[in-house]
């Protein structure tokens, strides 16, 4: 059996075209389902639908052997234990700085709001910068509107909420989309159902660009 852990949202959405097309499809509609797994027209397949943070801890830990999540959420989650072998091009967005629209930026020590608390101290060290960071779960873009910090870092995609919220982005960090993930062990163990199936994802993922 190999079990294929998926980011739920539109992460998801997106993933399921490019499963189906590897001829993967879920037995229902995962979307109508208030199940976490999900039996799939291949017998020897499965699906678990999980929040993207948990994806790559499942994959770690061999929990699923395959995962499907952002790049921003491996970044953050620093894990080993598993490959990242294949850039599926979806989900495309950006992670970034951001503050208030033409806000002075402190010269000295600043505060920064995030749900990426690696990456975002790793990203003011580089630069040379005093951060605090401090570990927001939503509505970053909040945070810098009521003085809780000078920054955040947080996902830009059209740049609709940055705008909304009288907020400018200002450093890109990375560019981001869904990344295929499969556990070292599992990938040794069940070479001859993994390998061809991540070739095959190979495939779609091209055929698409
Ligand atoms: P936007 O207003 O289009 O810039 O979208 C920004 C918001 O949507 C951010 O606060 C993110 O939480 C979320 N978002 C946008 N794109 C993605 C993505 N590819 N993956 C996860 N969250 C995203």
């Amino acid at each position: 059996m190999i079990t294929i852990a998926l980011t739920k949202g539109r992460i998801l959405k997106e993933t399921l075209p490019l499963l189906a097309q590897a001829g993967i499809e879920p037995e229902e509609d995962i979307s109508a389902s208030r199940k976490l797994m999900f039996a799939t027209n291949r017998s020897d397949i499965r699906l678990l639908v999980l929040r993207g943070v948990d994806v790559p801890t499942y994959v770690q830990f061999g929990a699923a052997d395959l995962g499907v999540a952002g790049k921003d959420t491996l970044m953050e989650h620093e894990g080993n234990g598993y490959y990242e072998p294949l850039d599926l091009g979806i989900s495309r967005c950006r992670l970034m700085t951001a503050g208030i629209v033409g806000a002075r930026r402190p010269s000295g020590r600043i505060r920064v709001a995030t749900k990426y608390l690696n990456v975002a101290r790793h990203y003011y060290a580089e630069c040379g910068r005093q951060a605090d960071v401090i570990k927001l779960y939503g509505a970053m873009e909040l945070a810098p509107l009521v003085s809780l910090c000078d920054e955040i870092v947080d996902i830009v995609d059209t740049g609709n909420t940055m705008k909304a919220n009288g907020l400018e982005s200002r450093e890109l960090i990375a560019d981001i989309s869904s990344r295929l993930i499969v556990n070292k062990g599992a990938l040794k163990i069940k070479h001859g159902t993994i390998r061809p199936l991540i070739n095959q994802l190979d495939a779609v993922v091209r055929a698409a660009d």
